[in-house]
């Protein structure tokens, strides 16, 4: 039977990008499509979050020649600094600090803006014998047999392969195409982005200040910058985003106290709604989720991207294994949602807990969790134990999240 590549993936943003570019690595032929032209990504105004990549998912970009690509364009994350308080009596004083030291003097993470990451990948990509990118381009349908998949594209053309991976995001075209499920879970908060520059040095510190209304994170970018998520309920997001830059700035300023110096706006601010949303299971016959389209949940801890990272690589192990043993790439699909559906799930579970306990003014909620912060401060196998998971160092890593 003749296919055109091994793999077929739909939705080229970091997940399946990453995944076309790892399952390469180990092998497999892959087409990779997007609705959008490549440019669109890259444009300055389209996506200004930066992410936090877990060390663990960094070490995917080192052995996939990606980490090289981003030279310069990488913030190392030495410190993180966690702190409870409100606009009105301040911050609490019981933080929590967690420094490199304990994590072995490595750098917990790495920040980078989205459209750096994804000209590295998209260039990657292009470079690849076994890669092929199609974009722009629209999926019409698809039809899973029980020998291969066959997808035809809103141009008139079809391709067919083993196996079809969905990174096609949250609003997953193919998800619904398979009739999978799922479940969603509105915070009725939303989240503004933005950088920041600043007349002080950083110093590689990461700060997680959590509010009533929703966490403030200030986070490390190259060149005295920062990237800003600030959540917060859906309607003073909505108030802020309508400030002139001169209010704007000085409502940042309220949560962002004096410890920059001057701070000044240097990108567009954009409003992302929050929610976690489950599919109902990542497989189907000869389909796999992968990314947003499997879950997505509260950018509170930074671990969406990185989750969708350990996916790719999980995924590219599965497949190698089936090609060393042989077999029809299909029949690694079950192994593949086995390693990550309950990882997953335990990683959004927690996060959507986090974000509960953090997002609100209750007396005793609020005396409680500051009390937390202070005792896991002191104690540091507990500390310990948070690094590792930052840093997604835990549980049980696919080959190229090892060093
Ligand atoms: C405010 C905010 C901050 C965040 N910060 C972090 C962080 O610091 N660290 C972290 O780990 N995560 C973070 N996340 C989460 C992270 O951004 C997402 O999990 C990640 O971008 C998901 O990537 P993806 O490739 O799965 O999906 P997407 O980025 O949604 O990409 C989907 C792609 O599919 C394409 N597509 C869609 N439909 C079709 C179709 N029918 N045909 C062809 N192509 C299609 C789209 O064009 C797009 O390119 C954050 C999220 C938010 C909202």
């Amino acid at each position: 039977m003749s296919l055109d590549a091994d793999i077929i993936i739909i939705g080229g943003g970091l997940v399946g990008l990453t995944t076309a570019l790892a399952c390469a690595h180990k092998g497999a032929s892959v087409i990779i499509f997007d609705a959008e032209a490549p440019n669109t990504h890259l444009n300055k105004d389209f996506d200004g979050r930066a992410s936090a990549i877990a060390a663990s998912s960094f070490q995917m970009y080192r052995h996939l020649g990606i980490a090289d690509r981003l030279d310069g364009q990488t913030q190392p994350i030495t410190d993180i600094m966690i702190a409870d308080g409100d606009l009105q009596s301040g911050i609490s004083p019981l933080t929590l600090h967690f420094d490199s030291e304990d994590a072995g003097d490595a750098p917990m993470g790495y920040m980078v803006e989205n459209r750096h990451l994804r000209l590295a990948l998209l260039n990657a990509t292009m470079e690849s014998e076994h890669i092929k990118l199609i974009a722009p381009a629209r999926i019409q349908g698809f039809d899973q047999s029980t020998t291969k998949v066959d997808i035809s594209l809103a141009d008139g053309r079809s391709l067919s392969a083993s196996i079809l991976i969905a990174a096609d995001g949250r609003n997953s075209y193919c998800r619904r195409h398979a009739g999978i499920g799922v479940e969603t879970l509105n915070y009725n908060q939303k989240a503004i982005v933005t950088t920041i520059a600043h007349e002080y040095p950083h110093d590689g510190v990461a700060h997680e200040l959590f509010l009533p209304s929703g966490p403030f994170a200030i986070l490390p970018l190259p060149r005295n910058r920062s990237s800003i998520v600030w959540s917060d309920k859906s309607r003073a997001v909505d108030a802020a985003m309508a400030l002139e830059d001169e209010a704007f700035l000085s409502e940042l300023s309220r949560r962002f106290g004096d410890m920059y110096g001057e701070l000044s706006l240097c990108a567009p601010k954009w409003a992302y709604p929050l929610s976690m949303q489950m599919a109902d299971r990542y497989v189907d016959n000869r389909l796999a989720l992968i990314g947003d389209a499997a879950h997505a949940i509260h950018p509170i801890a930074g671990q969406g991207l990185n989750m969708g990272l350990r996916d790719a690589a999980a995924l590219a192990d599965v497949v190698m294994n089936a090609f060393d043993t042989g077999q029809d790439l299909s029949n690694c699909l079950s192994e593949y949602e086995l390693w990550r559906n309950a990882d997953n799930r335990i990683l959004a579970g927690a996060t959507d807990i986090f974000n509960r306990l953090f997002s609100n003014s209750i007396a005793p909620i609020k005396h409680a969790r500051r009390l937390g912060l202070g005792i896991i401060d002191k104690v540091r196998p507990a500390q310990s134990f948070f690094i590792k998971e930052a840093a997604g160092q835990l549980g049980d890593l696919p080959t190229l999240l090892r060093p």
